[in-house]
């Protein structure tokens, strides 16, 4: 699932070539990834509206645009930014031809012109498998198109007037990367809370963006075991929590995402922080501080990766 990082690595490319341009019309090929608000009033309102910012708030990117609107988009377990430039088209004749697998795959999109056979043209080998599992394509002015990819289908994307954002946005607790995320604030946040630390972690509501693999990441970091209760942590814990959900963050966006799974950049292209992670899913390898192998455990349904030497469970 897109954290932080990625979703703000997304961001900045989206800021790059996007500011400025209009949205034609969106194509929407899977109607449930649009949550707000009824489908035809969304198409009706989006046609023509100029993208005039980009931001990313906890896991949801926004995209301010002309006429006081927000489109948000949440990217949920799978979901991808893919921007194409002019000359692709897209086919939806398996829409007609086998509904069931347009339910599963969406459009197909192709370059124009280009002979497939003759040049043994491979779309896939270019934007990798992503081109498939497209639920909206935002089509711009300037003949690029916007994709919206996500097999899963969990994606949500929403449209509300500007006034209403916080209710778009609600429930999101500190931005980890600004001034708003102190010591004192993760304090008092974590001081009512009895449930296991790394459970705590990813509730929005307390830090908006973090997720599993981030969360693994800082505990390793502040060598506190997953299991440990939130409100047992010492100050000098809080501390090095606080500075370890900045460091594997802010890491994180230098390296463009972790692609543990389906993540993909704005190009289609994987990013390079799986490389660098210490805990997330390297059960059996050993810890790069104690070399002793690192433990794979489930909390709150979620697998949880720490050291069992680094990381030892003890309760204060
Ligand atoms: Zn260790």
């Amino acid at each position: 699932m897109p954290e932080l990082p990625e979703v703000e690595y997304t961001a900045r490319q989206l800021r790059d070539h996007i500011i400025g341009a209009t949205i034609g019309e969106a194509l929407v090929f899977w109607q449930r990834t649009i949550g707000h608000p009824d489908l035809p009033d969304f198409l009706a309102e989006i046609a023509g509206r100029r993208i005039e910012g980009v931001r990313r708030r906890g896991k949801f990117l926004v995209l301010d645009l002309s006429g006081d609107l927000i489109l948000t988009i949440h990217r949920r377990m799978t979901g991808n930014l893919l921007l194409l430039p002019p000359g692709w088209e897209v086919d939806t004749s398996l829409q007609q031809s086998d509904p069931i697998a347009w339910n599963i795959k969406g459009p197909s999109f192709m370059e124009q012109g280009r002979d497939d056979k003759e040049k043994g043209y491979d779309a896939s080998r270019t934007y990798n498998s992503e081109l498939l599992y497209c639920r909206v394509c935002y089509n711009l002015a300037d003949g690029r198109r916007l994709l919206f990819t996500d097999p899963r289908k969990f994606g949500r994307i929403e449209l509300w007037p500007c006034e209403r954002e916080l209710e778009a946005l609600e429930g999101l607790g500190p931005e980890p990367l600004s001034d708003e995320f102190t010591v004192e604030g993760l304090t008092r946040a974590l001081a009512g809370r009895k449930g296991a630390i790394k459970q705590v972690l990813l509730a929005q509501e307390v830090i908006a963006g973090l997720g599993n693999i981030y969360a693994d990441e800082a505990l390793f970091y502040a060598s506190i075991h997953p299991l440990r209760r939130a409100n047992s942590l010492t100050r000098s814990e809080i501390e090095l929590l606080h500075k370890g959900i900045v460091s594997v963050l802010t890491l994180g966006i230098e390296h463009g995402g972790t692609s543990f799974s389906e993540y993909r950049d704005l190009w289609g292209e994987a990013g390079d922080n799986y490389n660098h992670v210490r805990v997330y899913h390297q059960q059996g390898q050993p810890c790069v501080r104690c070399g002793i192998p690192i433990e794979r455990i489930i909390v709150g349904q979620r697998s949880t990766h720490f050291c069992p030497n680094c990381q030892k469970l003890i309760q204060v």
